[in-house]
């Protein structure tokens, strides 16, 4: 099974990709958590991405399609990919749609969690992640419940940043939600509801009870 999700930042969908990778065996690829790790190793990728994602900017589409047609290629893919964060642009959809085509693998589902916007400037800034496992979860988590690690706020988690990312979500992310509906490929689950309740809807929805 190969799945894209999408929706906005603070959606939840590391959360659900989190449940949906645990319970299926899927393998989790996340653009953003990639990125962050290769600024934090200031490898040539994370110094030139560092400055989009500090302003809340997509990186250039050129890196991101380079970065994911080599993770694509990976053995751990075979037993079929979970997409959290990408694609984020309509060339992103494309070159994915390639990649797969190349890899004789079919799209199962572009998975929407929808969610009101004020409903995310809250989220977004009160959240937190796990140094250690990446875990998501909110300012009232003293350490990781996870894995007891520490948790730190993402810097571009401010207030600011995060109305520039909705923004740029809406300009050029949010197109790709007609895009798999042109494909039929599109589900979509109301993410305003607690993270259990909303993942049952993505089994259902699915259908891979
Ligand atoms: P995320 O953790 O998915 O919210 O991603 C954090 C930041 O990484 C984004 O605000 C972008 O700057 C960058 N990023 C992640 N995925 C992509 C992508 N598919 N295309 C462009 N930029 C991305």
């Amino acid at each position: 099974m190969n799945i894209v999700l999408l929706g906005a930042p603070g959606a939840g969908k590391g959360t659900q990709a989190e449940k949906i990778v645990e319970k299926y065996a899927l393998c989790h690829i996340s653009t953003g958590d990639i990125l962050r790790q290769a600024v934090k190793d200031q490898t040539p990728l994370g110094v030139k991405a560092k400055g989009y994602m500090d302003s809340g900017n997509l990186v250039p589409d050129e890196l991101i399609i380079d970065l994911m047609k080599e993770r694509m290629q990976q053995p751990d893919t075979e037993k079929g990919v979970m997409l959290d964060g990408f694609p984020r642009t309509t060339a992103q959809a494309v070159a994915l749609d390639g990649m797969l085509a190349d890899l004789e693998r079919p799209l199962d589902a572009a998975l929407l969690v929808d969610v009101p916007f004020d409903v995310i400037i809250g989220r977004l800034t009160s959240r937190r992640q796990c140094r250690a496992c990446g875990h998501i979860g909110t300012a009232a988590d003293a350490v990781c419940p996870s894995c007891g690690g520490e948790m730190y706020q993402r810097d571009d988690d401010n207030e600011a940043t995060v109305r520039n990312r909705l923004e740029v979500y809406s300009n050029q992310t949010s197109p790709l939600i007609d895009y798999y509906t042109g494909q039929d490929k599109l589900v979509t689950v109301d993410g305003n509801r607690a993270p259990d309740v909303v993942f049952a809807d993505v089994v259902e929805k699915l259908g891979i009870a």
